[in-house]
């Protein structure tokens, strides 16, 4: 593989080969799932580790798989498989919508929703379904498995709470509760093949009278790492999720985040964009949660 500069491949049979190899070689390692991140930035030399480890030997890494309360997603389950499953789509919609929105069909046939969670871009797509969807993070290490609420997963831009010696698995999936509604938003210049400029996901269940039971709110984009906006979801639980509240939560929204200037755009436009696509995603989780 000279055209990469690494020296060394492995495919793992096992989480503890696999433990035992990244143990090996520490920083210098780098697993591969799809691909679509890693291998542009080893080929333009962003990255340059000796040591690649494929991991789509590793068992019950793949797949779909019901749960007592919910399912298991396999780390290594590709963006196309999660985007058309019709038990996701029934659901966890907004898992579904997430997934779907990465880039073209060509990328959702190689990206992971492992890779797309430990790449940590605060753009990330497929993350943001996890969010919504209250998804734990099954880790495995040397010293056996350990979850993380999705979260809390990631410490910063390219950083998680992954430690030495550690992969992730799998991600645990809660049944959603009854009345719940949720949604996936993204908007970017040129649809789904371009980076997300702004991403918001909301999770609504209401109760019997119709009032916000639970609220998960986030964005993508605006921030070092994917977030929750706590501010809005607590504005709005326990009550009626009116047009008028969810005005206020688009400025609340707005007024919790920091977002950059990069190339493809201004801070002062995405902060207008939170409110815009945060009030959209509010509507479409509140008509979803109504029909539910
Ligand atoms: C043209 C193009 C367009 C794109 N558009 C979008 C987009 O619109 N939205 C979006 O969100 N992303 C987009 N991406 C980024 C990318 O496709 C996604 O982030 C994808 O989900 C990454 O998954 P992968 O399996 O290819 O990861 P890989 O490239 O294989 O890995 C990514 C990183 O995660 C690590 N890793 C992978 N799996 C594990 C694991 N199980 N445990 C620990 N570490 C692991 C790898 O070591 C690497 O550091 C785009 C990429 C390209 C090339």
């Amino acid at each position: 593989m000279a055209m990469f500069r690494f020296e060394r491949y492995y495919e793992p049979k096992s989480a503890d080969e696999c433990v035992e190899i990244l143990k090996k070689y520490g920083t210098d390692a780098r697993m591969v799932a799809g691909g679509t991140d890693l291998v542009p930035k080893l080929k333009n030399r962003v990255l340059k580790v000796k040591t690649v480890i494929g991991l789509q030997s590793v068992p019950e890494i793949k797949g779909i798989k019901k749960t007592t309360d919910g399912i298991e997603i396999g780390a290594l389950t590709t963006l196309r498989v999660i985007s058309k499953s019709e038990e996701v789509k029934e659901n966890w919609l907004a898992l579904a919508e997430a997934a779907g929105h990465v880039s073209s069909m060509q990328i959702r046939n190689m990206a992971t929703i492992g890779g797309n969670a430990c790449n940590a871009s605060p753009s990330a797509d497929a993350v943001q379904g996890l969010i919504v969807s209250d998804a734990i993070v099954n880790i495995v290490g040397e010293n056996g498995t350990r979850t993380v609420p999705v979260i809390d997963f990631f410490t910063g831009v390219g950083k998680t709470v992954l430690k030495e010696g550690e992969f992730v698995i799998s991600f645990t999936i809660p049944a959603p509760k009854a009345n719940t509604g949720a949604t996936y938003q993204k908007f970017a210049i040129r649809g789904d093949t371009d980076i997300t400029i702004v991403g918001a996901g909301s999770s609504i269940t209401l109760d019997a009278d119709g009032k916000v039971e639970k609220a998960i709110v986030s964005l993508a984009a605006v921030a070092p790492t994917p977030i929750r906006v706590e501010a809005v979801e607590k504005l709005i639980t326990g009550k009626f999720l009116t047009e008028d509240l969810i005005e206020e939560a688009g400025e609340l929204a707005a007024d919790s985040c920091n977002p950059i200037t990069d190339q493809r755009a201004t801070k002062e436009y995405r902060v207008e964009m939170v409110k815009v696509w945060t009030k959209n995603a509010l509507r479409e989780a509140l008509k979803r949660a109504k029909q539910a």
